[in-house]
């Protein structure tokens, strides 16, 4: 009898890949099994048609599922099969295979939420093999029950059925519960009273106290997140002041995407993505503010993070209460987002009128996901990637090709917007946005992530991956190490910019490129110990990378203070330009100046550039968090554009090797003092770094363009440099990592593969 084994490897696991193929197996008439096992599915069937059978898996797979890699082969065996079945995992192993992520509720699911007769009618926690949380159930791989958070909930009869009914959609769905035997919910208000009702009634109660401007902790798939009435400006304002968030926009969660398109702009591309299964945040232009408290949301801006209803808590509470609603991670100023009752009652208390818990234990807690779409030529820009897209993975064959001695790597990032890195396999996981680790609860995280990852792998790190900085916080997690690892473990160090560049290179697959320039521009890293660098030009040609242009050196004064104080930047970059005066007291005036004057570190920061050129445009005030200026300066740039205004380069008549810094600041002073519009110089000062760009690339002669850092998150100077420089070069940005720091880790590890 001929036997068959073939073996799939890739996002096989938790997407409903075995029911699919015990279904195809049958159609085919072929005996035998199908079982996870650690390099994704392996299946072994007797009967004549194994070879279409193969062919059709990859046509016919299941909509969430990847197949990275597959092979067929013929074995021997003694064995006879008289059916086909689905074999149970052998119990510990270590899965070599891309981690499965959060799927968002499908369709099918959704139907049911809101079906009277339906035994799921309001049961939040119903998904099948296509949909439902994934990654953050899970303890540890393979996905099965038994390893997930779901385990401790026995399926109920009516579960079990479907469980094993092969024509159900709930067939093998490992997550599979109802009311009967699944996860409860229950709500309470800050005074520790419970109120008691049906889920339905629980979601009216909620609904209730919400349209009276009251604010709910709610526990969703992956998190707490906090919500108010997005059209009830009072609410709002209160909860920005108990969150300690003055000013950063706030996310606005809708019931669909009919609701969406009554307010907001949105395209088809747009839609797509707020239906996929990541279903990000996507930042929105707004079409119609109607009863949104916009000014209270998204202050000064015509944009708002739109949120889909992505999971059935979500979709409950939006539909019952009717309304936009505020949407928000919860946490307390820049500590990590809650997902244990206690966190969330100790944490959320003092923000929170009332709380939504529920029984299911999260093991991943994972921020929304946020992306933006670049309005004229729509390239994609990730913001925050987190839920649904971590942990993200590359199976990067030219990674895998150049790790030959198979070197079990951890690569720390960077301390801003951190996220991790490792290789304990022949795959890289990234882990999901952890935050800043300035902040003490957010290191406790970072260090409890890397743990579990250390668990689900069973990894040692061989070689740690580090910035330059000598005192980044992340790097403390190498003396948690056992003692032997953490003495045989190699260090490297690695630049913050370089790993910048080494990551869109690696992102775009471009390490064989003969010649790529990179434009690397950011707030603040690691340069030499005189200077900070930010508006970096790489080079990287004959498999070398080397800095070859720059921002023109200013001075660096007061450090953190100077990030939230764009007048001190506009000062320094101007030399201490007399026309500043009216910005500082006296006092201030002298010791700003002679600190100037004095300084011995310099700085090429591009993020301080556009902080002292939304400075002299009007933005005067500190700022609440990094890039809070330049958003505003590209929004008022943004609307000058969209009028099609004349664009005019304030160098054009100069020659540079670096970007003469202070001279385009006294132009932009200049035009400001001239009364000019204010829009339309912001714009030409984007206009006039696109043409810099163009200048210093056409000098080295390069025909390919690639970029990163946090300024890349500006949708406007993306838009200009594909609208100016897209003829002439071909240009690379990153859509699967976000340009800021998040991408860090995956760019040391990058660098230490190809140029180390
Ligand atoms: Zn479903
Ligand atoms: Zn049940």
């Amino acid at each position: 009898m001929k036997t068959t084994e073939i073996h799939i490897s890739g996002r096989v696991q938790g997407v409903g890949f075995r029911p699919f193929i015990f279904n195809l197996a049958e159609e085919f008439q072929l005996k035998g099994y199908v079982s996870n096992d650690e390099l994704g599915v392996i299946i072994v069937c007797q009967g004549e048609n194994s070879e279409q059978f193969f062919n059709e898996i990859h046509h016919r797979k299941p909509k969430s599922s990847e197949i990275i890699f597959s092979e067929i082969k013929e074995i021997e065996t003694a064995e006879i099969f008289d059916n086909f079945y689905i074999k149970p995992t052998e119990k510990n192993i270590v899965v070599d295979i891309p981690l499965t992520p959060d799927f968002a509720t499908c369709e099918s699911c959704e139907t049911e939420l809101f079906d009277e007769k339906n035994p799921r009618y309001f049961y939040p926690f119903t998904t099948c093999t296509q949909c439902g949380p994934r990654y953050s159930v899970t303890k540890k791989f393979p996905f099965e029950r038994e390893n997930t958070a779901i385990e401790v909930f026995k399926m109920c009869p009516n579960c079990l059925a479907e469980y094993q009914n092969p024509e159900d959609v709930r067939f093998h769905s490992q997550t599979n519960s109802c009311p009967n035997c699944g996860i409860q919910i229950w709500l309470k208000d800050n005074q520790g009273n419970e109120f008691k009702g049906s889920n339905k009634e629980i979601f009216e109660k909620l609904a209730k106290e919400l349209s009276q401007g009251k604010i709910v902790a709610l526990k969703n798939t992956a998190g707490y997140l906090l919500m108010c009435d997005a059209t009830n400006s009072e609410a709002i304002l209160e909860l920005r002041k108990r969150k300690r968030r003055p000013t950063k926009p706030f996310a606005v969660l809708f019931s669909g995407i009919s609701t969406m398109k009554e307010y907001l702009e949105i395209s088809e591309l747009q839609i797509q993505h707020f239906k996929s299964s990541e279903s990000p945040i996507i930042v929105t232009k707004i079409k119609d503010k109607k009863d949104l408290a916009i000014e209270e949301i998204s202050p000064n801006m015509n944009t708002i993070g739109a949120m889909f209803p992505y999971s059935g808590t979500l979709k409950l509470i939006s539909k019952t209460f009717g309304k936009p609603l505020i949407a928000t991670s919860g946490n307390f100023h820049g500590s990590p987002i809650c997902s244990t009752t206690e966190e969330a009652e100790q944490i959320l208390g003092k923000i929170a009128d009332y709380f939504l818990h529920n029984t299911l234990e999260i093991q991943h807690p994972q921020d929304d996901s946020v992306i933006k779409f670049s309005p004229k030529h729509h390239q994609k820009i990730v913001f925050r990637r987190s839920r649904g897209f971590a942990p993200n993975y590359f199976f990067a064959e030219e990674l895998s090709e150049l790790n030959k001695e198979k070197n079990k790597i951890l690569s720390l990032g960077g301390d801003l917007k951190n996220t991790f890195a490792i290789v304990p396999n022949n795959h890289v996981y990234i882990s999901e946005y952890i935050g800043d680790l300035a902040n003490f609860e957010t290191y406790e995280r970072f260090e409890n992530t890397v743990k579990s990852y250390q668990k689900i792998f069973n990894f040692q790190p061989e070689i740690i991956l580090k910035d330059l900085h000598p005192k980044y916080e992340n790097q403390n997690i190498i003396s948690k190490f056992s003692k032997k690892s953490a003495q045989s473990a190699r260090i490297e160090e690695i630049q913050h910019h370089k790993a910048h560049f080494a990551s869109i290179l690696g992102e775009k697959k471009l390490w064989k490129k003969d010649k790529i320039l990179g434009i690397i521009w950011d707030g603040i890293g690691f340069g030499t110990s005189t200077e900070i660098w930010g508006g970096e030009f790489f080079l990287f040609e004959n498999q070398k990378m080397e800095r070859v242009a720059q921002l023109e050196n200013f001075a660096w004064i007061l450090s953190d203070k100077m990030s939230k104080t764009p007048k001190i930047s506009a000062l320094s970059i101007s030399g201490n330009n007399e026309d500043l005066k009216f910005a500082f007291d006296e006092n201030e005036w002298k010791i700003y100046t002679n600190l100037i004057e004095k300084s011995e570190i310099k700085t090429s920061s591009m993020g301080r550039f556009f902080d002292a050129v939304a400075f002299v445009l009007g933005y005067e005030k500190p700022l609440f968090f990094e890039g809070e200026s330049a958003m505003w300066l590209e929004k008022i740039s943004q609307d000058a554009f969209d009028e099609n205004v004349k664009l005019i380069d304030y160098l054009e008549e100069e020659n540079f090797e670096n970007i003469p810094t202070k001279k385009l600041f006294s132009r932009i002073l200049k035009e400001k003092i001239s009364g000019k519009n204010l829009g339309e110089i912001g714009l030409n000062f984007h206009y006039t770094l696109i043409k810099a760009i163009e200048k210093i690339a056409e000098g080295f002669a390069v025909k390919e363009i690639a970029f990163s850092g946090g300024v890349w998150q500006n949708a406007l100077l993306v838009d200009l440099v594909i609208e100016f420089l897209g003829d002439k070069f071909e240009l690379h940005f990153h859509e699967k990592l976000s340009p800021n720091d998040e991408n860090i880790s995956f760019g040391q590890l990058n660098y230490y593969l190809k140029l180390k």
